[in-house]
């Protein structure tokens, strides 16, 4: 008989881990603190919806669960940055259509995986709040909205619950889990642009009058991630199937413009009205939702250690949460539900070495995503429209022209393939010299001795392995 598995948190890498292990033969018990979203609504407070890629692809095909997915996601094929002025200019993400990424509602994901995970075996509990750990008798203490407390003797636990997560907190008064949060420094608030069908039709801007009467769903371009680069701060919109944006702020917390200064709704007009004024015209109820939304907190973090012996293991946010600037963090949480499933799968009643290996695998591919993802923040906000940034992007691709299988994108490594995330780093941090030295001092790339630079590439990097 396979081993008994308790997982903490219902959401998306919960879920899909619950799935893959009830597939595998475990008998999987989750509980969830909020309420069951198909009944209740879902109520996720952040990041309405988010950027798929192939990491989190793979999970959802692992799981049997692309075709249901496919049909609820919208194709983003680069990024539309818009310049002060208005003007906008896509910056294709990969090659063609097959080099995109997905932008996905958080509700719906996270549905389609609570279904999954039932019709998979497993028990879902919601409305079941973990708040401590008798460790002597692994033994859950669970509280429920209505103040009771329920107990559960747990099987293998496994923490699944989030970047403030509970099963972390418990494992930590027990041994030292080596734990450092570095805040960024900067906040978010989510606003919206309507659907045109939802516009209130005296502001609907002029210029979207008649696409609104042809029965056009979108304002703004569909098909990508548009992005408000400003220096210290940005904003960036993703499309809802349903023709809806939604737009997210990111400022510091001081400074200015930051969230110290920026206060209120009509604080945030202003801002909105000076420096994102095509967006500002879109998002006729910026003030309620500046002034309703919550502002997230981001930062990174770090954990030594993943695992308490062969007891409880974390995954997910709650072993490494990052900031969100390279749309990496669900998939990458994908990706640990399947290495999981796989190893436990394979050694069910080793677990002790299993949650030993997963860290081993797992840790250097979160600490080099946890940094990348820093790294995307300042090319997002602040590189991606300069004359000396897109010459580089222009060598970048035609290297990666010239050595198809060798020379990869940094992006397109981390997005478009599953090739470890640390070797992506390392081998971007290849790339990104040679981009250097290759384009330093110049204006144009005419002149440049292409037969000593292929040299280069071929000497400093090896083929890509054809599996990734
Ligand atoms: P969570 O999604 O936080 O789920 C944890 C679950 O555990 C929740 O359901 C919670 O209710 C439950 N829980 C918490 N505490 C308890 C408890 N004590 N007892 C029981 N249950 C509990 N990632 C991408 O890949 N692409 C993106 O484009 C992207 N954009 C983002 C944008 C923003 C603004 C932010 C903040 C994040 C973004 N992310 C993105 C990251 C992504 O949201 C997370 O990596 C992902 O949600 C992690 O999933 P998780 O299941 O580990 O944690």
């Amino acid at each position: 008989m396979k081993a008994k598995v308790t997982i903490v948190g219902a959401g998306l890498v919960g879920a899909l881990l619950a799935t893959l292990l009830a597939q595998r033969g475990f008998a999987v018990q989750v509980f969830e603190r909020r309420q069951d979203p198909r009944r209740a609504g879902f109520l996720g407070g952040r990041s309405i919806n988010l950027a798929l890629a192939e990491r989190g692809w793979h999970g959802l095909r692992v799981a049997g669960l692309a075709a249901r997915m496919q049909p609820l996601a919208v194709m983003m094929r680069g990024r539309m940055v818009h310049d002060l002025d208005g003007r906008t200019n896509l910056q294709r993400y990969g090659r063609d259509d097959s080099e995109v990424i997905w932008s996905v509602n958080r509700g719906a994901l996270n549905m389609v995986l609570l279904d999954a995970a039932e019709e998979a075996g497993a028990r879902i509990d919601f409305d079941r709040r973990l708040d401590r750990v008798d460790w002597d008798t692994s033994t859950l203490h669970l509280a429920g909205e209505d103040g009771c407390t329920h107990t559960h003797a747990a099987g293998l636990m496994i923490g699944a619950d989030g970047a403030g997560s509970a099963l972390r907190a418990a494992m930590g008064q027990i041994i030292d889990l080596g734990e450092r949060f570095e805040p960024l420094g900067h906040g978010y608030k989510e606003l919206e642009i309507p659907a045109l069908s939802a516009f209130p039709q005296d502001e609907l801007p002029p210029a979207l009058v008649e696409a609104a009467a042809r029965g056009e769903r979108f304002a703004i371009e569909a098909n990508a991630l548009h992005i408000w680069p400003r220096g210290n701060y940005m904003c960036i919109a993703l499309p809802n199937a349903e023709g809806s944006f939604t737009v997210t702020l990111f400022l510091p917390n001081e400074g200015s413009p930051s969230f110290t200064d920026i206060r209120t709704g009509s604080d945030a007009r202003a801002l909105f009205a000076r420096d994102f004024a095509d967006a500002s015209a879109l998002i006729p109820d910026l003030e309620a939702d500046f002034d309703g939304n919550p502002t997230g907190l981001l930062g990174t973090l770090y954990l030594e250690r993943w695992h308490l012996d062969g007891r409880a293991v974390l995954l997910g946010d709650a072993a490494h949460a990052i900031v969100p600037f390279h749309g990496q963090g669900m998939n990458a949480g994908f990706e640990d539900a399947v290495e999981l499933a796989d190893l436990l799968a394979a050694e069910p009643e080793r677990s002790e070495h299993v949650f030993a290996e997963f860290a081993r695998r797992r840790k250097p591919n979160s600490d080099a995503i946890a940094a990348m993802a820093l790294e995307n923040y300042v090319e997002m906000r602040d590189r991606v429209d300069d004359s000396d940034y897109l010459l580089l992007r222009e060598l970048d691709r035609r290297l990666a022209e010239r050595h198809p299988g060798r020379w990869v994108p940094r992006y397109a490594m981390v997005t478009f393939t599953r090739v470890a995330y640390a070797e992506a780093f390392a081998r971007g941090e290849i790339q990104a010299t040679i981009l250097r030295e290759a384009a330093s001092g110049r204006s144009s790339l005419d002149g440049i001795d292409a037969d000593t630079l292929d040299a280069r590439v071929r000497k400093s990097l090896p083929p890509l392995p054809t599996s990734a």
